[in-house]
């Protein structure tokens, strides 16, 4: 018999097993007997962990007294350190080795030769699986591999069949089963509660043993080469151009992808009588038991490139391509991501998603900015976050100590809910002040907007008493729409808009696609691909190239908004000329459409964003032709620093209350002053009290804020004499302190001005 014929003879036996109507301990004993007679072995054992220790549960050639008697530790004998390190050993003399542990009870002094593997659920062992031979032999490959294949099955029958503590079933070790604190950067602030949800599912192999091996040989080949054409899309994109880190993690992707080993082994677990699935975490839990043997961090980071890899070959072949959201949410919800995308975290239930745990993440990174506007907390840059938690546990998020508590004992628990309800009271307070005007101590009002993106943002207004939308992000809609927004649709969301808003004004700015909000059904093509997306193809350049979807959104606001007052906003403006150009587009759909005796708008007021540092420079020219200004401070500070606002390194590098941030700012208040242009600041720095208060003390009068920040702020504007904080900021505009943020929360601390 061939190894493959003999592999999946093996099999089809323990199939036969499986699918009887056995109990699980009778199942055990059969599956001793079969390996115990094809590796030709006198002894056969299974291990399994039960209350933190493993057991002996079944036996061929051992005294059967010891079955459920003999129990070791992880780590003790050649079954724990199997289990301990999840890894195999083959040994021709098993006396000889370090770890060899004799208990008299089980009678195994006779045997020499040994070989175990450890049974594997989840990426934790549950248990070992071991066969002993009289003869000092070594174990063959094809037998260690056949072993290996039974303690994936065996896997299964455990996690079914409640053979061992509810914890070990989900294969957890004792630190992973108890409370963890996790530290990580608030990326928004809050508290909630809810159970841990993986925004990308595991994929569960329902069958192990194949059916028709030619079938499964085929959807694997199949698989491969979707994924092998999916890696050299991406990579063909990137190298456009592309140097360092992103070609070289895509370079490793392609190499592994196209590895013929991987195939080929692959292949032979299918030969074997595995289904495709199966074959593929086989090959995958021996990968990884032959990487932990080797202590090099740089291979440990191949390791995680060919995880997921694997796991994209897995989603491919079982189908299982959706994330959470797709499946839906069930309960409370705190949603687990290495990172998202802003249209993947608003494709989620937002009645059920309570917070977000990432390892990556920035303050300014769109994702944060919506889910900002959900009011959804986000703990972000949170380090080895998918390793702790497991998908159902509870996790208490406390974003304003930027932490989180997974598994929380009992008091923990009902102090956290304590909390919960003073910061929903706190909340409550806020509620208070919808109704009162924003004056400051010396009696200057400021404009206290907020900034909005869907329909769903719109009763926020009402709520928390704003005085407009001073940024409504209108590509929103083009990011949670699978095809591009037909002009209609687009039509009816402004009027919604509009109706909702009533008498208080609302910024409509044109779409703001590409950087890190990119749409599928608009990407440029290969040859214009942007090795720096956040300075290339997007927001105006893109809208004015493409005008037929300036035009569109054109006519949509100016039919939405007929007979009531229009305000348009362009974003990334760099020079006055794409300011004009997209005016006259504006103008020109004005034109048709008196032509066509429509109803107008009664007044459209145009105004840009100062996004891009160069615009600073030629407000003398362009500040007389805008209504208005507003500063995006997300955008002009990455750009002031050179800091990519989505890259998690960068996150907490520079300060936004840094000099040479606020010499700018001040340069530009400076600069339009003598025109009537209405100056106001819309990024997210705005929405944080002490930011705020440095705002204020440079002129600026508007702020455009998440709906969560309307009511701290409008509080602080009521406690700050804005003359005093006027001359306090000349002063350090003039000789700046040696740390700003200090000696501005001194100044706001002596006040009793309370800051985030
Ligand atoms: C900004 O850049 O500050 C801004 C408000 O726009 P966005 O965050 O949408 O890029
Ligand atoms: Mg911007």
């Amino acid at each position: 018999m061939t190894a493959a014929a003999s592999a999946r003879s093996i099999l089809t036996q323990l199939h036969d097993v499986m699918a009887s109507r056995m109990h699980a301990q009778g199942k055990l004993d059969r599956v001793v007997e079969i390996i115990g007679e094809a590796l030709d072995s006198e002894v056969c054992s299974i291990y399994l962990l039960r209350d933190g220790m493993l057991e002996l549960f079944a036996t061929r050639g051992l005294n059967q007294g010891a079955v459920h008697v003999t129990r070791l530790a992880m780590g003790e004998g050649l079954s724990g350190t199997i289990a301990d390190r999840i890894e195999t050993l083959n040994l021709a003399e098993a006396k000889a080795h370090p770890d060899f542990l004799y208990r008299p009870e089980t009678g195994e002094e006779k045997f020499n030769s040994f070989a175990g593997v450890p049974i594997v659920h989840r990426e934790r062992a549950v248990g070992t699986l071991c066969v002993q031979h009289v003869d000092p032999r070594r174990y063959e490959d094809v037998e260690i591999e056949a072993l290996q294949t039974t303690a994936m099955i065996l896997s299964e029958l455990i996690a079914n069949a409640g053979l061992v503590d509810e914890e070990a079933v989900r294969g957890l070790t004792v630190e992973q089963t108890g409370p963890a604190l996790l530290k990580g950067l608030a990326l928004v602030k809050g508290v909630a509660c809810g159970d841990a949800v993986f925004h990308q599912p595991r994929v569960t192999i329902d069958q192990i043993v194949a059916d028709d091996t030619e079938a499964e040989r085929q959807r694997v080949y199949r698989a491969f080469d979707r994924m092998r054409e999916q890696i050299d899309k991406m990579t063909a994109q990137a190298e456009f151009g592309v140097g360092g880190e992103l070609e070289e993690v895509l370079q490793t992707y392609r190499m592994f992808a196209y590895d013929e080993g991987w195939a080929r082994r692959i292949n032979s677990a299918i030969d074997s009588g595995l289904t495709a699935e199966a074959a593929i975490e086989r090959v995958q839990q021996h990968t990884r038991m032959r990487m932990r043997e080797i202590d090099d961090p740089l291979l440990a980071d191949r390791m995680h490139d060919l995880e997921d890899l694997a796991n994209r070959l897995l989603r491919i072949v079982s189908g299982q391509l959706g994330t959470a959201a797709t499946q839906g949410l069930r309960r409370d919800t705190i949603l687990i991501a290495r990172n998202l995308g802003p249209a993947e975290l608003l494709e989620y239930d937002r009645r059920r998603l309570k917070g977000v745990l990432l390892e990556e993440g920035s303050l300014t990174a769109h994702v944060v900015i919506v889910a900002r506007a959900m009011g959804v907390p986000v703990l972000g840059r949170v380090q080895g976050l998918r390793g702790v938690v497991n998908d159902g546990d509870t996790i208490l998020l406390d974003a304003d100590s930027a932490s989180a508590t997974v598994r929380p004992a009992q008091p923990m628990a009902e102090d956290f809910a304590a909390r919960m309800a003073a910061s929903r009271k706190k909340q409550a307070s806020y509620v208070e002040l919808r109704d009162v005007e924003p004056f400051s101590r010396d009696g200057q009002r400021v404009q206290v907007m907020m900034n909005a993106g869907l329909r769903d943002d719109m009763p926020s207004l009402a709520l928390t008493g704003a005085d407009g939308i001073g940024l409504f992000r209108t590509e929103f809609q083009f990011l949670v729409s699978a095809t591009l927004p037909q002009r209609d649709r687009q039509t009816r969301l402004y009027r919604d808009v509009l109706d909702t808003a009533g008498d208080k004004p609302v910024i409509f700015r044109t779409v703001d696609i590409g950087g890190d909000k990119a749409v599928p059904y608009l990407r440029p093509g290969a040859a214009e691909l942007d090795e720096n997306p956040a300075m290339g193809w997007r927001a105006l350049r893109l809208a004015l190239e493409r005008e037929g979807l300036l035009k569109a959104q054109a006519r949509a606001l100016l039919e939405a908004a007929a007979g009531r007052p229009l305000n348009v906003m362009f974003p990334m403006v760099s020079e006055p000329w794409e300011f004009d150009a997209a005016k006259a587009v504006f103008e020109d759909q004005l034109q048709f459409l008196r032509s066509q005796k429509k109803v107008l708008p009664d007044q459209i007021r145009y105004g840009a964003m100062l996004e891009v540092p160069a615009l600073a420079e030629v407000l003398d020219q362009l500040a007389p032709r805008l209504s208005f200004l507003s500063i995006g401070t997300n955008d002009l500070t990455q750009f002031l620093f050179a800091a990519d606002r989505a890259n998690p390194k960068l996150a907490e590098r520079y300060d936004w209350l840094s000099i040479s941030i606020m010499r700018f700012l001040h340069r530009i208040v400076q600069a339009t002053i003598r025109y009537p242009v209405d100056l106001g600041v819309c990024g997210e720095m705005g929405g944080r009290r002490l930011e705020a208060l440095a705002l204020l003390g440079l002129g600026i009068r508007r702020l455009s804020i998440s709906p969560a920040s309307v009511g701290p702020i409008k509080e602080l504007v009521r406690k700050v004499d804005l003359t005093e904080i006027g001359d306090l900021m000349t002063g350090f505009i003039n000789s700046p302190p040696d740390n700003l943020r200090q000696a501005l929360q001194a100044w706001a601390d002596e006040r009793e001005i309370e800051t985030d």
